[in-house]
């Protein structure tokens, strides 16, 4: 890594892909992790400093058809404040809700957060049980080449992710869910938050007759990575929302965290949150 060479805010988004081709430029959308990255030392740009905000088809939220489709560039307050996902998937809003504050909100984008591939982010708990995946696209062979990757396989370690440094994140896409679908996010922490999660959990499940079916569950900053809960999805899956799933969940919750101690919160602590949160969250979702 050197000293950057190039500062690029192009309106293309091929001309976007043919400047990282070389993998040799950083991203820069909202600014509000890579700035104190960098001011901290923690990260060094690369030789070109990107800046993909006024490319064009990077932003915006559409559903039509099957599919919700948001662009990597939309921010959080954008996404706050559409009446369509809060039809379609309020659990995006409940999240936007309780993330930072105004000021960071109206900066930071749901792209950034992805790529910033932190546990905390906390966007991606609600995308995981959307059953969200990801677009990247680079430039390649004298085109655009895209490819989607499920947001479940995106991520591989704390800032670690399957996109090359030649890929830029272009949407995260998922299908629209069924009509019967509910979901709920809790994130510790007052609300809205200047403050990273110590833990959180979103669960989704379609609830029919008193029972789930299609249950997803992610929790974040209980692993390197966010994760889907499996034994808590198998605690739940076709199960009636009473008392004794509940507890089976709450039990199931132990064998999918694997928390470490930091200087916000004690592995045990986290541990416990997670095994809070799911329990509130089912009692929600079952309306008590
Ligand atoms: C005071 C404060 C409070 C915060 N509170 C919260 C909070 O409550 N919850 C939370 O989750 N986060 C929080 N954050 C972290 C941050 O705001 C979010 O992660 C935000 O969504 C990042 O988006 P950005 O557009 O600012 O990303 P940037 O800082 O511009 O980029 C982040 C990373 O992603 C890469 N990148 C960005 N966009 C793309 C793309 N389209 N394709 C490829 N790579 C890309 C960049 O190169 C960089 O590595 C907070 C940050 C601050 C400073």
């Amino acid at each position: 890594m050197h000293e950057v060479t190039a500062y690029l805010a192009p309106r293309r988004l091929d001309e976007a892909l043919q400047a990282m081709a070389d993998g040799d430029a950083t991203v820069l959308c909202g600014g509000t992790d890579l700035a104190p990255q960098t001011e901290s030392g923690t990260r060094r740009y690369r030789a070109k400093l990107l800046n993909i905000r006024r490319v064009a088809g990077l932003g915006g939220i559409a559903a039509e058809g099957d599919e919700v489709r948001i662009g990597a560039a939309t921010t959080i307050t954008e996404i706050r404040r559409d009446p369509g996902l809060a039809r379609i998937a309020p659990v995006l809003v409940e999240a936007a809700e309780h993330f930072a504050s105004e000021q960071i909100r109206n900066a930071a984008s749901v792209g950034g957060n992805i790529c910033n591939a932190s546990p905390a982010g906390d966007m991606i708990p609600p995308l995981l049980v959307l059953g969200a995946w990801v677009e990247l696209a680079c430039w390649q062979d004298g085109a655009v080449q895209t490819r989607r990757v499920a947001l479940e396989r995106f991520f591989v370690g704390p800032g670690k992710t399957v996109k090359r440094p030649e890929e830029l994140l272009k949407a995260v896409v998922f299908a629209r869910p069924a009509a019967d679908f509910v979901a709920r996010f809790r994130k510790s922490g007052p609300r809205p938050a200047l403050e990273i999660s110590t833990v959180s959990v979103a669960i989704g499940a379609r609830v029919a007759g008193g029972r789930l079916s299609e249950a997803r569950v992610a929790m974040g900053s209980v692993a390197p990575t966010p994760l889907r809960a499996r034994h808590v999805e198998a605690a739940l899956e076709g199960k009636p929302l009473d008392a004794a799933t509940i507890a089976a969940a709450v039990a199931a919750t132990t064998d999918d965290v694997k928390p470490i101690d930091d200087v916000r919160a004690s592995a045990w602590y986290r541990g416990h949150l997670a095994r809070v949160f799911v329990e509130e969250v089912l009692h929600e979702v079952r309306g008590n």
